[in-house]
């Protein structure tokens, strides 16, 4: 028995050694490097890390182990998905009360496996995992076991807990005597300084908190935290090298989120001119969500491109496109879990419905999401970076939806999908 073991581990290392361990020359009709498209381009992978990435008759002259032709394809980095929640199903499916408060743990796991393995085919090599929704850190167990080779997986960039101000999230009971566990972490005013800096010690990368919620009046959206204390968790965040994301969609929430000094701004829904210009000055990046929205109002009962559209349709397409006049940094993030994990690509379909140049899309899932997330060993394809490479069929700067249908996945160079 002792013997079958050793044998299964030193087998299983050994692939691992012969995957990585390998010299792959890609030719394909065109390489977008993350800024571009380029024509008569290769891509040399050596190990987990690209060697060469450019014209094809200037190519170093190495050993190459394996050729790969990718006719008519396109070659592209590995796409990161800017706002996930693996932990996560379409609320069309359970509502998220129910997820939260009836899904076993265990469950919710399972599902985060299948879904980071859904994530990963579909092209995403990398994702920002904007909180657990109640499942307290199992993100970063997650994202240790897809390291280690126990699951396939993206890259994870894990918020944990999340942070939110007492009292303003759910689930909450028609029973106001009960309180019911919650999808995040709750804090306020001097304890944020011991929130931020625990979850940091249990391993988050990114601070998640909620500048407002649905817990105004009549279940209207309102600001939660004070500038105040975003102010403290942005400072305790940036002294450890952790970048701010701000859930906020009213104008007051934004205003406070962009006051207090954060990263990124989630949603944004009711941004205007005057919100934009700030952002732009203060360089905070907008992640949009536009997909969740639309799929929030589906289940909703809306059709999908019915007149008339409702109301969170019209005032999302007024604030995308002044946040594109204004000229803000668009990340591309779509918050999938509220939709099904593996049609990531949807978002970026719905970013050039809304007015974005398909190839400013491709830009944002790629080289402006890893210089917003603080990752500089992704997002191009360009030599020295890590081997996360995928291809599509067809040009993807001319037409978006190509991007739906992914081939090829290499995540650190090792080979996860192949449909040639
Ligand atoms: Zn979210």
């Amino acid at each position: 028995m002792k013997f079958k073991l050793s044998f299964i581990l030193f087998f299983s290392s050994f692939c691992a050694f012969a995957q990585t361990q390998k010299t792959y020359l890609l030719k394909a009709d065109r390489v977008f490097d993350g800024e571009q498209i380029h024509q008569n381009w290769v891509v040399i992978i050596k190990n987990d890390k690209i060697l060469y990435a450019g014209e094809d008759t200037k190519m170093p002259k190495v050993q190459i182990d394996s050729t790969l032709n990718l006719k008519g394809q396109t070659l592209l980095p590995g796409l990161i998905e800017g706002h996930s929640h693996l932990f996560l199903h379409p609320y069309n499916e359970t509502e998220w009360n129910d997820q939260v408060l009836k899904e076993s743990r265990a469950e919710r796991l399972v599902r985060a496996v299948n879904h980071a393995k859904t994530t990963l085919m579909a092209g995403f090599t990398t994702t920002r995992d904007l909180g657990t929704e109640g499942a307290g850190f199992d993100d970063i167990g997650l994202k240790q076991s897809i390291e280690k080779g126990l699951t396939p997986g993206p890259r994870m960039i894990c918020a944990g807990r999340a942070i939110v101000a007492t009292g303003s999230y759910g689930p909450k009971s028609d029973n106001a005597e009960l309180i019911l566990p919650k999808g995040a972490e709750e804090s306020d005013g001097e304890h944020l300084v011991s929130t931020v800096r625990s979850q940091i010690g249990h391993g988050i990368d990114v601070v998640k908190i909620y500048a407002d919620y649905r817990w105004g009046l009549n279940k209207t959206a309102k600001p939660t935290f004070t500038v105040e204390e975003i102010k403290k968790v942005v400072e305790i965040a940036h002294r450890a090298g952790r970048p701010v994301a701000a859930h906020a969609a009213t104008k007051e929430g934004m205003m406070s989120a962009i006051e207090g000094g954060v990263n990124t701004i989630e949603h944004g829904d009711a941004g205007d001119d005057e919100v934009f210009a700030l952002m732009k000055e203060k360089g905070i990046a907008l992640c949009p969500t536009i997909a969740a929205g639309d799929a929030i109002e589906q289940y909703n009962g809306w059709k999908e491109g019915s007149s008339p559209e409702p109301k969170k349709i019209l005032e999302k397409h007024k604030s995308f496109a002044a946040a594109l006049k204004a000229g803000v940094t668009i990340c591309f993030g779509g918050d999938v879990g509220v939709f099904t994990h593996g049609d990531n690509a949807r978002e970026m379909v719905m970013m050039v419905d809304y007015g974005m140049k398909p190839i400013d899309v491709l830009k944002s899932a790629t080289s402006v999401n890893a210089k917003v997330f603080h990752q500089d060993e992704i997002g191009q394809l360009k030599a020295g970076l890590k081997a996360d490479i995928i291809s599509v069929s067809g040009d993807p700067t001319q037409d978006i939806k190509l991007m739906k249908k992914v081939n090829f996945v290499m995540k650190n160079g090792v080979i996860y999908k192949q449909e040639l």
